[in-house]
């Protein structure tokens, strides 16, 4: 590595546009990629060492470094994608750092931890309590305090006795690493043939090479078990692996599987963790001793060295997108991460994102399938309840059908499943007096009643008010209906029509991370016999005795006027189908629809994803679409509707002219005001080959800046369209 002296670059952690230079003071040693500490307008701020300054003259004011950290310097890959997602999203590159340098905590050297040992001495007055820790410390070894008093059973006074009369010295001694290294071989598991097809398919992929494996296969059939052995690889190739999943809070599981796996738990990377432990990972991560974690999309801007696998679990995930800070999507960013690491990507999913289902149809990447269940568990059985055939009864959400369905389960003695993606007791209330509709103060939307609360809530912005005894608006009392279902409302009519079974109700609301948890572990037990639940319960969980889902309103995604509506609902509907019949016992399940023949459900109910795919990806074609054409989003937003809207035109009026390239609006965003702030939107299509992020950077440019609450938030490749 080239020492780099004199003046250097350096990027520093805030949001501006390029490195700044330093002077390197005599006798400080930097390379790129280390990591500094600078005075940035009268404070010091952390940054990385960019290399060469733009222009090298010696600049009488130019600052000196103030500090170079003793930790390696960060990757050259890693350098190379902040720079790389800082083009793509047009966030500032300091922005994009500061995902990597999260903070000074990590930076310092561990600390060690105090220990004694035997000097050998005998100290005069043996007693039979001094007696013990002597035999603890026979060998010669270090023991922490708390750890000879485990071992030995005495009290502190004694070791501190034994250190007064000369028997025990105090030394320092290493922190124990976070966690063990995961061995490889701890147990190799026996592929069946399909999997073991799989896992020679990904190692076409060169294990210090670049390639991505799209890796589609039906829940259960061991997509877990395959990544597992593309990340033995890696250790066994001496380089570090991530596993990014989508909701790392509830990934107990998956943390228990690995420890089998590999004989050691994972490090995590996720918000669920003190700044402490974080700092421990990081440091870990930097330093080589971490080889696997396990973690939320930020983990992706850990500071690997020898970064050599990245898996993304439910690789279709709108959880991998970001929308905070620095707008960008896992997925992609992780390709792009892998390509600079020359690492290998393992996408996997039982419904991949119709991007990645592209890029393994072209060739772009490989195309690893697992077709059928492990242990011949057999598909569920899935059929379309035509609601204007079989409606529910009046004021009822469950079809007469599918409430037999679920007695004759139930009698069985196997669980059911009923599924609403929708938070709370009812989506909208209104006064049958006057009319009125409750909405929240700060956003458009609908007020979401939550009965076990007794609340009205915005789903947006998460404003709260008691539900009023009176209507607010003419004054009459008990006048509030609910209309329509949340979770709530079916998990009371189960109440009423299945007295006698027991009941679960699961929505992300109902309760911390542990307490979910924990609900998740009784289910698996066989503790309830009907679970009500909203997405929460589609993804991961392996429920033996479930084999009957009721999906009580199948449209509800498809109602969204957004690109990727169908595609979400087709996802969606398969993972909470797929709940049903894992273990040896067959499922089934039914979808209640007003659109039986809409392509979403005729592939649902044919199990022919294919055919959704097919469909999907010519739907997306013809209309220019992802991933045959590129979007991005501007998102004006205001304190007051009119100026957003003159603001948003103004932009518009500068955009330069560009072949091929389409602008649409200014519109107000279909939820035009969020936390008080009105928002419109312009929104930008071109061809899949153009530079859509070099067109929008140079476009703003051009355009009128921003003053006073003015705001333009710019999201390429929008995920969602609200
Ligand atoms: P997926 O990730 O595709 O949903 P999993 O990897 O979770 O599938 O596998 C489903 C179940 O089958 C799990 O309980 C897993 O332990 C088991 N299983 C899959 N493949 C094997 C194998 N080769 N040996 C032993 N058990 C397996
Ligand atoms: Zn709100």
């Amino acid at each position: 590595m080239e020492q780099l002296t004199d003046i250097v670059a350096v990027m520093v952690s805030v949001s501006v546009d390029g490195p700044y230079s330093y002077r390197v003071p005599a006798g400080m040693v930097v390379y790129r990629g280390s990591i500094v500490a600078v005075p940035l307008v009268g404070r010091l701020t952390l940054g990385v060492v960019w290399g060469a300054p733009k222009d090298n003259y010696a600049h009488n004011r130019l600052k000196d470094i103030a500090q170079v950290y003793e930790v390696p310097p960060l990757s050259e890959e890693l350098l190379k994608t902040v720079d790389w997602v800082s083009r793509y999203t047009l966030a500032a590159p300091g922005l994009v750092l500061r995902s990597v340098l999260r903070s000074t905590e990590a930076l310092d050297p561990e600390r060690p931890l105090v220990a004694f040992r035997a000097t050998g001495f005998e100290p005069a007055k043996m007693t039979p309590a001094r007696l013990r820790v002597m035999d603890v410390l026979a060998d010669g070894s270090a023991w922490t305090k708390t750890a000879i008093i485990g071992g030995s059973g005495v009290s502190a006074s004694v070791i501190e006795g034994l250190e007064k009369a000369g028997a025990l010295e105090r030394i320092e001694i290493p922190a124990p690493p976070i966690v063990e290294p995961p061995d490889p071989e701890a147990a190799v598991p026996v592929l069946s043939a399909e999997q073991a097809q799989a896992m020679a398919q990904i190692r076409e992929i060169d294990v210090s090479g670049f390639g991505v494996a799209l890796l589609d296969g039906v829940t259960g059939g061991g997509k877990t078990e395959v990544f597992f052995e593309a990340v033995a690889d890696t250790l066994r190739a001496g380089r570090q692996g991530l596993i990014l999943l989508p909701e790392i809070a509830l990934t107990h599981t998956f943390i228990e599987r690995f420890t089998r796996r590999f004989g050691t738990r994972p490090a995590e990377w996720h918000s669920d963790m003190t700044p402490a432990q974080r700092a421990r990972v990081w440091r870990g991560v930097l330093s080589g001793d971490v080889r696997v974690v396990l973690g939320a999309r930020s983990a992706l801007f850990l500071p690997f060295r020898e970064l050599g696998i990245i898996v993304l679990d439910e690789e279709h995930d709108g959880a991998f997108k970001q929308y905070e800070g620095v707008n960008y999507h896992a997925r992609d960013m992780a390709v792009v991460r892998a390509k600079f690491a020359e690492a290998r990507v393992v996408l996997s999913s039982a419904t991949p994102s119709v991007e990645s289902r592209n890029n393994a149809n072209v060739g772009r990447y490989s195309h690893v399938l697992l077709q059928s269940r492990f242990a011949e568990a057999a598909m569920p059985d899935i059929t379309a309840l035509d609601m204007r055939e079989e409606p529910p009864e009046k004021g009822q959400w469950i079809a007469p059908r599918l409430a037999r369905e679920v007695f004759a389960t139930l009698d069985r003695g196997e669980q059911a499943l009923l599924f609403l993606n929708r938070r709370g007791y009812a989506p909208l209330t209104l006064c049958n007096a006057c009319g009125h509709q409750y909405q929240c103060p700060d956003c458009s939307a609908w007020l979401v009643e939550h009965r076990f609360r007794g609340v009205l809530m915005c789903h947006h912005c998460g404003h709260e008010q008691r539900v009023p005894k009176a209507c607010g608006a003419c004054g009459a009392v008990d006048s509030l209906v609910a209309v329509g279902p949340g979770i709530e409302r079916v998990a009371e009519e189960a109440e009423a029509r299945f007295p006698g079974a027991r009941k679960v109700i699961l929505s992300s609301d109902m309760g911390s991370n542990a307490q979910i948890r924990d609900r998740f572990a009784e289910i698996e037990k066989g503790e309830y016999d009907l679970i009500i639940g909203t997405q929460l319960v589609a993804k991961g969980h392996h429920f033996e005795k479930l084999t009957l889902v009721g999906v009580i309103d199948a449209d509800l995604g498809l109602a969204h006027g957004d690109p990727r509506a169908a595609e979400r609902t087709f996802q969606i509907l398969t993972q909470v189908t797929g709940r049903a019949g894992r273990a040896s016992k067959a499922g089934r399940a039914f979808l209640q629809t007003y659109h039986p023949t809409h392509p979403v459900m005729e592939a649902m109910v044919k199990g022919d994803r294919e055919a959704f795919y097919r469909y999907e990806l010519a739907s997306r074609e013809a209309g220019g679409l992802p991933p045959f054409g590129r979007l991005a989003a501007l998102i004006v937003s205001a304190n007051e509707h009119d100026p957003a809207f003159a603001y948003a035109k103004s932009i518009l009026a500068a955009a330069p002219m560009a072949d091929g390239l389409k602008l649409f609006g200014p519109a107000d965003a279909p939820v035009a005001m969020v936390r008080g702030r009105h928002r419109v939107r312009l929104l930008a299509q071109s061809g899949k080959d153009f530079d859509l992020s070099g067109y929008v950077r140079f476009w703003l440019e051009q355009a009128p800046k921003a003053t006073g609450n003015l705001r333009v938030q710019v999201d390429i490749d929008p995920q969602s369209f609200m």
